[in-house]
């Protein structure tokens, strides 16, 4: 008897989000009747970024880049699979790089890691705990803590290693936004609900930067 694999949403990419981070002027030039069909084509790998005239040279290697990742679902075995709350640098990050807070379930942890390396985005990221729950899960259980989140950049000495106190948490988090705040005293950006747009969205914040600049 073959048992079906159950999966756990990692919230994929839709068109209307990532229309969001087009020009939306719905203008055709692409050969697509607006902006949010032409989105839709880029996630289905039918059109390529360079249609869109008015998209400069980094916005199009974003596109390129987050359209092919890989947005397999999480299997529900490994779930609650925990990694240190430890503060990851991906791209050799300077003082001006962004600080991303995550979950530290370790699903998580490896697809956020998983885009930004593949996205060639240099940025902090920093596993909070979570119990091991996904960031969806966490916020369900009121595990997303701003405790924890001030605990990792405290034991991490964060505040030493980046120069603008700004944290991006997901946009899942959104609710514990002001107890964040309040309780780090860093200004706190509610990033998107997909983890694949966290690059475009450093971008349109001016927080995106290139590795090896
Ligand atoms: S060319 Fe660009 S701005 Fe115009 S409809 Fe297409 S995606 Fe939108």
């Amino acid at each position: 008897m073959v048992v079906e694999q159950e999966m756990a949403e990692i919230y994929p990419p839709d068109p209307e989000d990532l229309s969001a981070y087009l020009p939306e002027t719905d203008c055709g030039a692409c050969g697509f009747p607006d902006c949010l069909a032409f989105a839709a084509a880029l996630l289905e790998k039918k059109a390529s970024p360079r249609k869109c005239p008015d998209l400069d040279d980094d916005l199009v290697g974003l596109l390129d880049s987050i359209i092919v990742l890989e947005k397999d679902p999480i299997p529900y075995n490994i779930m609650m699979e925990q990694v240190p709350c430890e503060l990851i640098q991906v791209h050799n990050p300077d003082d001006s790089a962004p600080l991303l807070v995550t979950a530290n379930f370790r699903e998580t942890v490896r697809i956020m890691q998983m885009i930004l390396e593949q996205t060639a985005t240099s940025a902090f990221l920093l596993p909070t705990y979570t119990h091991g729950y996904s960031v969806d899960n966490a916020v369900h259980e009121r595990m997303f803590k701003a405790i924890e989140i001030w605990k990792a950049i405290q034991d991490n000495g964060v505040n030493e290693k980046i120069a603008r106190p700004v944290l991006v948490i997901p946009g899942l988090a959104e609710a514990e936004k002001n107890s964040i705040r309040q309780l780090t005293r860093w200004e706190v950006l509610v990033g998107p609900v997909s983890g694949f747009l966290v690059p475009l969205f450093l971008m349109e914040n001016g927080l995106w930067l290139k590795k090896d600049r």
